[in-house]
């Protein structure tokens, strides 16, 4: 399975066209959690991560 990726606003589309392109499903979309102090870089560029693209599996 593939890992989560990490996107910036601006990349979030590229990062879900990469994902739907890699694994022809959708990605399950989630947002970073800010109340940590965390910074995660964009996968894409050096800017911070604001979304998490990945698939969670649950068992609906
Ligand atoms: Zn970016």
């Amino acid at each position: 399975m593939k890992k989560p990726m990490y996107s910036c606003e601006e990349h979030i589309n590229e990062a879900l066209d990469d994902w739907v392109y890699g694994e022809e499903t959708f990605p399950k979309l989630d947002l970073v959690d800010n109340s940590k102090n965390l910074w995660i870089t964009c996968g894409y560029c050096e800017n911070r991560a604001i979304y998490i693209v990945g698939n969670e599996c649950s068992d609906t």
